[in-house]
């Protein structure tokens, strides 16, 4: 294709720039190849491999040329701790413009009064919220009660009755194998060695999220933040109930939109769906659904804005200002209309997707989806997600294994795939072509079969039926043809 037989549509992802961009990577690649040519040799290939490939992993996108090429500028090259008007270092005017734009289209796209840029990613922006909480509902008081205008003037005595005080405190979230995520209070990371934790769940039979028993738990358990989001839940969540459990206990509502920040911004979820008008914090990543770079954003009330603030240097190392830019750019296209069509358009071909494995008689986890992402049972084709997840690859369908409630198999093999529709959607996949990758998926898993090892029967080890792999590839390599990723580009 040649770099100006721009016909393909386009999703968002800048055809109508395919000249420029491509003349500005082929400039960046020619500089990188003269000082590591390994490293533009990967670039290259990554494009390649990313083109060929039918992206289905829920918490991936790709980003606009506007966003990626903002990314590579001299901001990197800044240091900026602190937040606007209170920086560490000097000259950071041009950085003050940057995290001042980012912020006010954060609050403008998502209607919330404050947000905060600097997050790094998903788990940096829940640190950043687990300790502003901290700080304004445990720490705050304590200082105000001992008279003491701010830690450095605790008694050695006091700022250890403080620390011991802020590291036992209480957290519910959604339990991992219902969709949850390690960072709301697992023990695998930080979260979990900072809090006391409870989980709920779901409810066995509907898999659908039980709002009297998240009250019961709640009730019973007390804690400070009650955490709601998942990164693996296929259905929307009433945050006014969630809000309303959380004002019955005193506990602060923290929403970790991550996953479904794209769907918000979208206006997709809207009213009870929408976390930001009922949470007191909301966290997020912003280049999962919501297609901008990779980082994080903490939205907030203003009795928490001051304490989120301070994110750096609290848990946060120097804000990655040309990350920041990037991050206003793509705050910038989500608020143009052309975003709430995606977005609807992500939900409706998820519905397409699941209707897709169920009239093909695979089993869904709740039965469907309403939101972004579509949970597969595999057991029902009588593998483990590890084996699913790797018969697919061979296929070149890039998923990802993912536990199922009371899961068999652990977390590590699990028993579930998860397909999300943000990425395909990004380039113009419609929902007649989910129900054609249902039907490719299905093709795939049914002729794959459990294999064993030297040991025995194995969990990783599959055979797939010959010349499986090469006609599903083919057939995907069509579709892929037909909505070709960043049309026009050329390196
Ligand atoms: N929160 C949720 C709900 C997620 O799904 C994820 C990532 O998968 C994160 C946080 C962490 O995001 P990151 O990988 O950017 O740290």
């Amino acid at each position: 294709m040649s770099a100006d037989s721009v016909t393909a549509p386009s999703a968002g992802l800048g055809s109508e720039y395919a000249v420029t961009a491509s003349a500005a990577y082929r400039s960046a690649l020619e500089v990188i190849e003269s000082v590591e040519p390994r490293i533009a040799a990967a670039t290259r290939q990554e494009l390649a491999d990313q083109r060929d490939s039918l992206k289905l992993i829920a918490s991936e996108n790709y980003a606009s040329p506007a966003v990626l090429l903002t990314m590579g500028t001299w901001f990197s090259d800044k240091y900026a701790e602190g937040t606007v008007g209170h920086r560490f270092y000097a000259a950071c005017q041009n950085v003050d413009t940057v995290e001042t734009l980012a912020a006010e289209h954060a609050r403008e796209l998502f209607g919330a009064p404050y947000a905060y840029v600097q997050p790094h990613s998903g788990i940096d922006a829940n640190l950043v919220a687990f300790w502003a909480i901290l700080a304004t509902r445990i720490e705050a008081p304590e200082l105000a009660e001992l008279g003491a205008k701010n830690v450095n003037d605790l008694s050695e005595a006091d700022w250890e009755k403080l620390r011991a005080k802020l590291g036992n405190q209480r957290l519910l979230g959604m339990s991992l194998d219902t969709g949850g995520h390690l960072t709301h209070g697992f023990r695998p990371n930080i979260s979990g060695k900072m809090f006391y934790q409870r989980s709920y769940g779901t409810d066995p039979q509907s898999g659908l999220i039980d709002y009297d028993a998240v009250a019961a738990a709640a009730r019973e358990f007390k804690p400070l933040i009650l955490v709601a989001g998942y990164s693996a839940y296929p259905r929307r969540v009433n945050f006014a109930k969630m809000r309303e459990i959380a004002d019955e206990v005193g506990a602060t509502l923290m929403v970790d939109m991550a996953h479904f920040a794209g769907l918000v911004a979208g206006k997709v979820f809207t009213g009870d769906e929408d976390p930001v008008p009922h949470a007191h914090v909301t966290t997020s990543t912003t280049h999962k659904s919501l297609r901008g770079p990779r980082g994080g954003v903490v939205l907030a009330t203003e009795e928490y804005s001051a304490a989120v603030d301070k994110g750096c240097p609290m848990v946060l190392g120097g804000p990655l200002s040309h990350v920041m830019a990037a991050k206003a750019v793509a705050f910038a296209e989500a608020r143009q209309p052309a975003f709430r069509d995606y977005a609807q358009n992500v939900a409706d071909n998820a519905k397409a997707l699941a209707e897709g494995f169920n009239k093909r008689g695979a089993r869904l986890v709740t039965g469907g989806t309403d939101n972004h992402i579509v949970l597969l049972d595999v057991q029902s084709f009588g593998l483990t997600g590890r084996q699913a997840e790797s018969a697919l690859l061979d296929a070149g369908i890039v998923t990802n294994r993912n536990s199922i409630p009371n899961d068999p198999n652990g977390a590590w093999y699990s028993s579930g795939i998860r397909f999300g529709t943000p990425a395909l959607t990004s380039r113009g996949f419609a929902a007649d072509d989910f129900d054609r990758v249902a039907e490719l998926v299905v093709e795939t898993l049914r002729n794959t079969q459990p294999a064993s090892g030297p040991n025995g029967p194995s969990k990783a080890k599959y055979t797939i039926a010959d010349g499986t792999a090469e006609r599903v590839h083919a057939a995907s390599s069509e579709m892929l043809t037909a909505n070709p990723l960043y049309p026009g580009l050329e390196l």
